[in-house]
């Protein structure tokens, strides 16, 4: 019988390396071995990979070498930068005691899993943008949602309905999404998650999701009974969530979580819903194309100095508010702070000198603070008289508000200032951190090295004299300490007394008894000296955590003051007006600008324009007048047709009016000489076909599927914006939907709707039903050259100016003529064949038909072409080609 071949033996390391790895059989563990952190097996090639290393071998001669990478422990931010970019997690497995200690093996542990979700240092995270740790729990008809964002400390909690999730997850955008296992095949979930490309999905056991497991992790976390505290109780769901994500957290971690003070429950009535597609193409934080910053409402806004302040506006951007009293409140600081720019301009100077308070905190709390993060939390407290005196004796409520609830924390940085030296060293290890003159036995162990080092100084100078060896020099290595250095050619001039070390090329080296003796004392000395400086910072560490609550709450303030003056920065620079919130259904805005292409198109191009919609109920309403007394109401209808060519500014002129609305109602100042605005419970934008075919849908079904959804949740006091509904399909289909939709929007939802077209048809429909207010886009014409104003003014469109678009492009004379001879000629027919109030057949097969018989005999290919080109379903962009394609063909 043949012997089985025995398993290559292990070294007792890689037993334990393994012993490790079985416990964290997802995350690439980084295996420290002296001053190497390295991967072994399939981790050694991923991340060989991933980032660039040498796959090398262990045990190269053996039959079963094992695959092994590795980077020097210095580089492992760099290096963890980009496995976690990369999307993966890792292990780092730490030696827990100093190897010069240890009895054989060297005792090692895993300190944390760093993953997407779970970053803290700044090296790893964007200053200016919150990173979510996200966790679903799933229940019959709902979705408990938690999310944390664990450099800060800010966790929430809700309950939503199972089709809301999309929207929920767009909204935070998460690094990292804890799911139950087995979620990822379930088919509601999968297409919820269809937007998140980015995020990482971490799969949690069923039984994390088990409701009093949950609850009592997280009442053991914030030492409490109950959570009725935190006001939860209405969302048993979300609870589940947050106890998942706590106990993940706890389980990565393995640092205090002190800092995750407060469990909040969000409550969707109290902002805008705003659902998935709607954020996308209002670009509110990133591009539709290509989903970069620039471009976005958030960049154009984005005037905070300080990164606290950044992530604020972007969570005010991403979650408008529904309450007119704390819009109001807001928007009153802000017109405080126009109203006195210098008083502006130095609060944001202050803020400008500020480090990241809620980052610092955060990171005091986990430990994981190095000795500047505590200078730079002092610095920044150093700011806050000043900025607490700027705020004080203001009128709104908000800042006076904002001005009490300043902790200057005196007590914190008086223990910080003190103890640390101005510009401390990164690590710990390095020394030097502690100010002369904070700790007497720290100055005389320093002094007592000082005195050795000296002693050793003047020792070179007195054996050389004694000696002769002119060269003789005393040097320093880790291996044999102190030692005396002499030069092969004085050899014959060495002293008894010196005892030989080390023998190299062409020099010995020497030790004497005396240079032992001091040296001892140097070296004891230093090492006492950095333990003592460590104690040193872990009490003063401990001694400021102990204040954490103040100090984030004092991060809170200073980041809402950015955002609040940077709105107030942002209205004076680009000449923005405060906006009159109502409860009113109606939406007038004089003089709007688009507030992204107003900053991007040189100053003064950009046409501005109005916007009127709704029913002002409240300005109607005079005082002392009866209702039967008071005027007509100021009804502007509360749905806008508008037509008029391609390009001429209509997609620009209904997002302005989304954006104004969601800039308002975050508190912050509006593109515009003047607005009143009806606070909107939802915004719907479905603006600029978008490329969703990469998802396998085609463009006609996503549109009706977003479409399907307005209809299904807008209220009468939604904004609805709509561009080209029913493009997809043929024109009979399409013009037939886009007219049902209209009057449903009309009829039965009553949401202010502004709907964009190229159907002229839908003009009629002002005719019949008495909301529908058609405008246009003035279009001025000279000798037949036309001209888009992008000024929008009431009335319908009366030409599709297609062919001049063609005409612009530089289609032919020749086919121009033909076009408009064609163009009279359906026109005329139409009239007489339909009648005026029925929909007219456009482009009917049959009016091809038609067309086809006009042009006999012989066709021109490129006619040809043309004819069979349909204009409306062309982008500008495709058109272009075409016509280059067309071009070339003469
Ligand atoms: P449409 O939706 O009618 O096809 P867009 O709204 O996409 O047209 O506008 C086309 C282009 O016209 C925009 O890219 C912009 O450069 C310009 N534009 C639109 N509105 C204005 C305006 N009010 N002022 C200046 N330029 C504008």
């Amino acid at each position: 019988e043949k012997k089985k071949k025995p398993a290559p033996k292990l070294t007792p390391m890689m037993e334990r390396y393994l012993e490790v790895k079985k416990q964290h059989p997802n995350s690439l563990l980084l295996f420290r071995m002296g001053d190497f952190y390295e991967l072994f097996y399939e981790d050694a090639e991923v991340a060989a990979k991933v980032l660039g290393l040498t796959l090398t071998s262990r045990d190269k001669g053996s039959s079963n070498p094992i695959g092994m990478a590795g980077f020097p422990y210095h580089a492992l931010d760099n290096y963890l930068q980009k496995l976690i970019r990369a999307g993966h997690r890792a292990a780092i497995c730490e030696q827990v005691e100093d190897p010069k200690q240890a009895k054989g093996l060297v005792k090692r542990e895993v300190t944390r899993v760093v993953t997407p979700g779970t970053l803290t240092e700044d090296s790893l995270l964007d200053p200016r943008t919150s990173n979510f740790l996200v966790s679903v729990s799933v229940h019959k008809k709902s979705v408990g949602l938690a999310w944390l964002e664990l450099s800060t400390g800010r966790f929430q909690l809700t309950t939503c309905s199972t089709s809301d999730l999309a929207d929920e997850l767009a909204r935070l955008s998460p690094a990292e999404l804890l799911i139950p296992q087995g979620l990822e095949d379930d088919g509601v979930f999968a297409e919820s998650a269809l937007t998140l490309n980015e995020t990482v999905l971490t799969e949690r056991p069923p039984w994390s999701y088990v409701a009093d497991t949950c609850l009592d992790r997280l009442k053991k976390h914030f030492r409490t009974q109950s959570l009725e505290g935190f006001d939860v109780e209405d969302s048993s769901h979300g609870v589940v969530a947050a106890g998942v994500l706590l106990e993940y957290v706890q389980e990565t971690q393995r640092t205090s979580l002190d800092h995750m003070t407060q469990l909040e429950n969000y409550r969707s009535e109290n902002t805008v819903h705003i659902d998935e597609a709607t954020r996308r193409s209002l670009e509110l934080t990133q591009t539709l194309r290509g989903g970069h910053r620039h471009g976005s409402l958030l960049q154009v806004i984005d005037q905070t100095v300080t990164p606290m302040g950044a992530r604020l506006l972007a969570d005010w951007i991403a979650n408008p508010l529904t309450d007119l009293e704390v819009i109001v409140s807001r928007a009153d600081a802000v017109e405080e702070l126009t109203q006195n720019s210098g008083l502006n301009r130095d609060i944001r100077s202050e803020l400008d000198e500020t480090y990241d308070l809620q980052r610092l905190a955060a990171r005091v709390a986990t430990g994981r603070c190095n000795p500047r993060d505590l200078v730079w939390l002092a610095r920044t407290l150093k700011m806050l008289p000043k900025t607490k005196a700027l705020l004080a004796a203001r009128k709104s409520n908000r800042l006076q508000d904002l001005e009490s609830r300043i902790d200057l924390c005196e007590d914190v940085r008086a223990a910080i200032e003190p103890c640390l030296v101005d510009e401390p060293p990164l690590n710990l290890t390095d020394g030097d951190l502690i100010r002369p003159g904070f700790n007497e036995r720290l100055d005389e162990l320093r002094e007592l090295s000082r005195g050795g080092k000296e002693w050793i100084a003047a020792y070179q100078a007195r054996e050389i004299e004694r000696t002769g060896i002119t060269n003789l020099k005393v040097g320093f290595n880790k291996v044999f300490g102190y030692y005396l250095e002499v030069t092969a050619a004085q050899l014959n001039k060495v002293p008894d007394d010196y005892h030989r070390k080390q023998t190299l090329k062409n020099q010995e080296r020497y030790i004497t008894p005396e240079l032992k003796e001091h040296e001892e004392k140097v070296l004891t000395a230093d090492q006492q000296s950095l333990a003592l400086e460590a104690e040193l910072f872990h009490e003063l560490r401990q001694m400021v955590g102990q204040h954490l609550t103040r100090l984030q709450q004092t991060a809170i303030i200073l980041a809402e003051l950015d955002v609040l003056t940077c709105f107030a920065h942002t209205a004076m620079e680009h000449r923005y007006c405060r906006p009159e919130l109502t409860l009113s259904p109606v939406l007038d805005i004089r003089e709007g600008r688009h507030p992204v292409l107003d900053q991007m198109l040189p100053s003064g191009q950009f046409v501005p324009n109005d916007v009127l919609l709704g029913n002002d109920v409240e300005s109607t309403a005079v005082e002392g007048q009866t209702e039967a007394d008071t005027l007509p109401s100021l009804d502007h209808g509360r749905v806008q047709v508008i037509t008029g060519p391609n390009m001429a500014g209509k997609s620009t002129y209904i997002r302005q009016a989304a954006l104004i609305t969601l800039m308002a109602q975050t508190g912050s100042f509006v593109p515009a000489s003047e607005a009143r605005i009806g606070i909107v419970d939802r915004i719907f934008a479905r603006v600029g076909a978008s490329d969703e075919l990469s998802k396998g849908q085609s463009t006609f079904m996503v549109e009706m599927t977003e479409t399907a959804r307005i209809l299904n949740t807008a209220t009468d006091r939604s904004l609805v914006i709509l561009d080209e509904i029913g493009r997809g399909t043929s024109t009979y289909d399409g013009l037939s939907l886009a007219w049902a939709i209209t009057e449903y929007l009309h009829d039965i939802t009553g949401a202010r709707t502004m709907f964009a077209t190229h159907y002229h048809e839908l003009t009629d429909l002002a005719e019949t039903l008495s909301g529908i207010r058609n405008w246009n886009v003035a279009v001025h014409e000279s000798d037949g050259d036309v001209i888009f104003l992008h000024k929008i003014v009431p009335g319908s469109a009366d030409k599709s100016y297609g062919i001049h678009v063609a005409r612009l492009a530089g289609v032919p004379g020749q086919v121009i003529t033909r076009a408009n001879q064609i163009l009279d000629t359906l026109e005329t027919e139409k009239t007489d064949e339909q009648g005026k109030s029925t929909i007219p057949p456009r482009q009917t097969d049959k009016a091809t038909q038609r067309q086809l018989n006009l042009f006999e005999p012989p066709p021109h290919p490129i006619l040809e072409e043309l004819k069979h080109l349909d204009l409306d379903s062309l982008t500008p962009k495709a058109a272009l080609d075409r016509l280059y394609e067309l071009r070339k063909g003469l």
